[in-house]
């Protein structure tokens, strides 16, 4: 995906830092046997998006993430409503109902954790 990181701005940069954020406490709680590699990033903007953050994920959750990032940057609503609310199912099946997953699970964890003001983000 050469051209999508130019639709890089900053909301959509918050957007994605939390779904960056969600999915690897999912996958630092649930893969914890998993091989895990560096979420391999070849943009500036996308970089610097992230922080500069190795994000360790097993392939799966660097697949999804991936997956995420792509349909972030191509949503095609401004303001983006919140995925749930959305009238576009735009994630591919299978996707959807993991990333749906992550968010349960993750959101909850930082709430547990006392971490609300990350989980009000809880947009999908
Ligand atoms: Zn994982």
């Amino acid at each position: 995906m050469p051209k999508i990181f130019e639709r890089l701005d900053s909301k959509k940069d918050k957007d994605i830092r939390v779904l960056a954020n969600f999915i690897s406490i999912f996958c630092r709680k649930n893969h914890r046997m998993e091989v895990k590699n560096t979420f391999p990033v070849k943009d500036d903007k996308l970089r610097h998006t992230l922080g500069n953050k190795k994000l360790p994920l097993c392939p799966v959750c660097s697949e999804l993430l991936n997956h995420g990032i792509a349909k972030l940057l191509l949503c095609p609503y401004d303001p983006k409503p919140m995925c749930k609310k959305c009238p576009t199912h735009c994630y591919a099946p299978g996707y959807r109902e993991r990333i749906r997953e992550v968010m349960r699970f993750s959101g909850l964890y930082l709430v547990k954790h006392g971490r609300l003001d990350l989980a009000v983000h809880y947009f999908f």
